[in-house]
């Protein structure tokens, strides 16, 4: 509706990743178009015209507030992360906690409206024990040990971007969403699932076959992380009880209507 507050200006963290250039080519697609920069280590590949590119490692938090200071985002998308999967625990602690936690202390600091962390639905799941119909009041797991690093660092993330939600009037405003699995046009996980398996590498299965395991659709992601901020920048400078105020300081679990068998 027209009462919706337009997002004006947005800074994609990790814009060149797969969810971030989608995050970036749907941005573009608002009305009226915002203006957007993106913040990568990787900014040579999946560049759009018009938009500002800074090389930018969020570890470094100098690199961050001196683009940040020609950026001005009202909005940020932090999607950026190293690839699930790895046995690097050093590496997700650096970029997932402090690359997060610099960027959240500088975004206070310039004045940004809202933050939106792209979290991860496995911040509530052990990996092992069955899981159905969860939703939002399911606590945050940290489980620090060495097959579940990159969800205990995704976790500690989550949890630091919740508590950076400002409960004074104009400060910053925060929310964490929570995808499972990612599909969808230019996702880097599906591609990788059917190269492996057309090179046959997939020779065992875990249970009956019949595992069910949640996926989320590209699209739904980017919609709740508009809806997110919209929310937040209606929300921000006002301190009401509003049903948009409920959004700041909250993670919400994105999905689709129905599981895909896997
Ligand atoms: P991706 O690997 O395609 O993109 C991540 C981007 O972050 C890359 O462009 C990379 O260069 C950038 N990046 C990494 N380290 C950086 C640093 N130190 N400084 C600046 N930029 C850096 O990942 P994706 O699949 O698009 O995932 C996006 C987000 O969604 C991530 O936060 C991920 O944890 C989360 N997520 C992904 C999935 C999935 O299935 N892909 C599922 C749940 C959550």
């Amino acid at each position: 509706s027209s009462s919706v507050p337009k997002i004006k200006s947005a800074l994609v963290i990790g814009g060149c990743g797969s969810l971030g250039h989608y995050t970036v080519k749907q941005l573009l697609k608002l009305e009226p178009v915002p203006r957007v920069s993106v913040f990568d280590i990787q900014t040579g590949h999946n560049r759009v015209v018009g938009v500002e590119y800074y090389d930018v490692d969020i570890t470094d938090k100098n690199q961050i507030s001196s683009a940040l200071n020609k950026a001005r985002p009202e909005v940020i998308f932090h999607t950026a992360s190293p690839p699930a999967g790895l046995s690097d625990l050093p590496l997700y602690m650096r970029v997932n906690v402090e690359g997060t936690r610099n960027l959240v202390g500088c975004a206070r600091k310039l004045d940004v409206k809202a933050f939106v962390y792209t979290s991860s639905a496995s911040v509530v799941h052990d990996s092992v024990s069955d899981m159905t119909e969860g939703d939002d009041s399911l606590p945050l797991l940290y489980l620090p040990d060495q097959t579940e690093i990159y969800s205990h660092s995704k976790a500690v993330a989550d949890q630091l971007v919740l508590d950076a939600n400002s409960t004074t009037p104009g400060g910053m405003l925060t929310t964490c969403i929570r995808p499972s699995m990612i599909f969808g046009e230019g996702d880097a996980t599906t591609k990788a699932l059917v190269e492996r398996a057309a090179e046959g590498k997939y020779k065992w299965q875990i249970g009956n076959g019949k595992n069910l395991c949640d996926w989320t659709f590209n699209e739904n992601v980017i919609h709740a992380q508009f809806l997110a901020a919209e929310a937040l920048l209606n929300a921000h400078g006002q301190m009401l009880a509003s049903e948009d105020m409920l959004v700041a300081g909250q993670g919400f679990i994105i999905t689709n209507d129905e599981h895909i068998s896997f």
